[in-house]
């Protein structure tokens, strides 16, 4: 069966000598790996349209539940070129790659990530490559999986807290933290910054000149966060929930 649709490329790898598995986030599949054919000896018949950022609408071939379609017309929308030719823009993108495909599952449809990536890659490409770009996106992001870290009161009892814990996702007050590790003292202003970036959308962010400091702590903040939940969650081949682990806490 044919299917269509519209993607990004977030990467491409060597699939036996010539060929090529190409990893799209898709808008109608969600995160979507295809199988193309030894598109280096056909060059006129996927030209660029598999570099990395790449935007294209696409056909694919294959039954409905094969693990690997093949790939059989891609015809590029917008390159996003000057993205992926700036280092530090490309960085900061790899990023946001390595997340939706850590944190998506496969063919499971998410309108919401395609369409944050996509405005995010838009905007990236129009206005400055900000620290501050990339957190909102980290933020949204977590926002849309479930996993956006609790930072306005004690998680557990709703009381006033400061303190941050990563082995919770939350603030937890001195009462209900019990003993627990891995803690992060936020300062007020920094909970403040962070329940503002919860509200704002990304077409207002070029107006906003927010502290850096700001944007520091709480970018440390939830880089530790998600470094955490990748480990626990999605680099083990058995997943379970320590019992240390409050599972409202954390989401899952
Ligand atoms: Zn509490």
């Amino acid at each position: 069966m044919l299917y269509r649709t519209e993607g990004i490329v977030l990467k491409t790898s060597l699939f036996h000598e010539a060929d090529l598995i190409v990893t799209y986030l898709t808008k109608d599949y969600g995160l979507l790996k295809v199988f193309a054919k030894s598109p280096r000896k056909i060059k006129s018949r996927f030209g660029s349209s598999l570099e990395p950022l790449t935007h294209s609408r696409i056909s694919f071939w294959g039954k409905q539940d094969a693990a690997l379609p093949r790939l059989t017309q891609a015809d590029i929308i917008h390159s996003f070129e000057s993205l992926r030719s700036s280092m530090r823009s490309f960085l900061m993108i790899s990023e946001f790659i390595e997340l939706t495909i850590n944190f998506l599952a496969e063919r499971d449809v998410n309108l919401r990530a395609y369409n944050l990536f996509m405005s995010t890659m838009h905007s990236l490409e129009k206005d400055h490559i900000t620290d501050f770009i990339a957190l909102f996106y980290k933020i949204k992001f977590l926002d849309i999986v479930g996993f956006l870290p609790k930072l306005d009161a004690c998680g557990r009892c709703g009381k006033e807290g400061e303190i941050f814990y990563i082995s919770h996702g939350t603030i937890l007050c001195k009462i209900c933290s019990g003993g627990a590790l891995s803690s992060f003292k936020l300062s007020k202003g920094a909970m403040k910054f962070y329940a503002h970036l919860l509200t704002w959308e990304l077409q207002s962010l070029s107006r906003l000149k927010p502290a850096e400091a700001m944007v520091v702590e709480i970018s440390s903040l939830i880089d530790e966060h998600m470094k955490y939940i990748l480990q626990k969650t999605f680099r083990t081949s058995t997943f379970t929930v320590p019992d240390s682990l409050n599972n409202r806490m954390i989401y899952l």
